[in-house]
């Protein structure tokens, strides 16, 4: 069974979510809890915690079709003491806001060392993080989101992903989420059935397939390798549709969340339907 569907607005309350992904025929979604361009958020409420999961309830969603995303401010390797600090607070909250809605992951771009500190130091800082927040939390996964390895973002390679991994104290709790656009423009070829093969190969060597939480079906606007990270709807990009029919008819991709982030939100009720039938 896949869950496809795609990031839908949670304007005017969370509870709002469940409904706009069926309206598009969603039987996934991914959202913000908070204002995702915002440091602090004030506190979910109770009436909006209880009809978000009523609204789910009522139109058949359950925590495995549901992948949260947090702030874009976070960077849980920030170098600077101050504002790792920062970061740590804001993930806390948002991992508690999971834990609020009974959802039972939060995906997170694993963070960036800024050209201060090393790589490795970075992974490390971003490892200490995760042990921190699932110290305080319960019931809900990190899952750590691939980059394209933009500027100074890490996690571009399935091996920096591992690294963290190995680091983490409870392993139960962290996952990983892999974009298609962009694992292709951090160099991982996926155009081809060969080339799909071969990389998803190397993903269940290095990280493993039982980590695989969730996905995000996006074509690039950018070239293999570009490490650019610019979204585009299926099919129009560098990608074209070839990785997207091997993933739906691929039961390795069964039973998590597959969210499109394509730049045109009026083509999603096009591209899930598309996505339903190379299900066959
Ligand atoms: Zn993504
Ligand atoms: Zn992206």
């Amino acid at each position: 069974m896949k869950f496809i569907g795609a990031h839908v607005s949670a304007a005017g309350g969370v509870e709002n979510a469940p409904l706009n992904a069926s309206k598009i025929g969603a039987t996934g979604f991914a959202l913000f809890t908070k204002n995702q361009r915002q440091w602090v958020a004030p506190p979910l409420t109770g009436k909006s915690i209880d009809a978000f999961k009523k609204n789910c309830d009522e139109f058949g969603y359950t925590p495995a079709q549901i992948l949260p995303h947090d702030s874009y401010l976070i960077n849980l390797g920030n170098p600077d003491k101050e504002a790792l600090e920062k970061s740590r607070n804001a993930f806390f909250d948002e991992m508690l806001r999971c834990q609020q809605l009974s959802l039972d992951r939060l995906n997170f771009h694993p963070g960036s060392h800024l050209k201060k500190i090393s790589e490795e130091e970075c992974l490390k800082l971003i490892a200490e993080s995760i042990n921190m927040a699932l110290e305080r939390t319960q019931g809900v996964t990190a899952v750590i989101e691939n980059t394209a390895g933009q500027g100074s973002n890490l996690g571009f390679t399935f091996e920096q992903i591992a690294f963290i991994i190995d680091l983490v104290e409870d392993k139960s709790r962290v996952g990983v989420c892999i974009d298609t656009c962009h694992a292709f423009a951090a160099g991982y070829d996926i155009s081809t059935p060969e080339a799909f093969e071969k990389t998803f190969l190397h993903f269940d060597k290095v990280i493993g397939f039982k980590y695989l939480k969730g996905m995000h079906l996006n074509d690039s606007k950018k070239d293999l390798g570009s490490r650019v990270d610019r979204h585009e709807n299926l099919g129009k990009g560098t990608l074209g549709l070839e990785p997207f029919q091997l993933i739906m008819s691929d039961s390795r991709f069964d039973g998590i969340p597959l969210i499109l982030e394509t730049p045109d939100d009026s083509l999603w009720p096009k591209e899930i339907k598309m996505l339903n039938e190379m299900q066959g």
